[in-house]
């Protein structure tokens, strides 16, 4: 199978791509904390490890990167190129179902689960934290 991009290149896609901390998750998480939310960040005994998770409230909450996790937008965020995208395109498809899976696990186990999207928080970050904050 053809690589198509260089090795250094695809880690260094990987590694921003996949760092534990993405900024578009501490935009959400410093906002709030400064509603004054308290949370857990994450959690590994839930399925799909949520990234923010309101215990008592039995709140899952993924930040979802938009190309890693196949949203599917027009937004920016969505595509790299043609080449990556044929490189990775089964590898997202994966994780699609993986992602889908986890929700209806959370959601089997009785918890509420919310899917915030790297463009929602990006280009609408207002908005989404008001939507974020009514379900709260
Ligand atoms: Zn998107």
């Amino acid at each position: 199978m053809a690589d198509t991009i260089s090795s250094d290149r695809r880690s260094e896609i990987m590694s921003h791509i996949r760092s534990k901390n993405t900024s578009i998750e501490l935009m959400v998480r410093r906002c709030l904390f400064h509603m004054g939310y308290r949370y857990r960040v994450n959690y590994k005994d839930l399925p799909g490890k949520p990234d923010i998770v309101f215990t008592k409230k039995k709140l899952a909450v993924f930040i979802h990167g938009c190309y890693w996790h196949g949203h599917g937008c027009q937004s920016r965020y969505a595509h790299i190129s043609k080449s990556n995208q044929t490189y990775w395109g089964p590898k997202i498809e994966r994780t699609k179902q993986r992602d889908q899976q986890h929700i209806e696990e959370l959601e089997a186990q009785g918890w509420k689960v919310v899917v915030l999207w790297e463009c929602q928080i990006r280009d609408h970050f207002e908005e989404t934290m008001a939507q974020l904050k009514d379900i709260l």
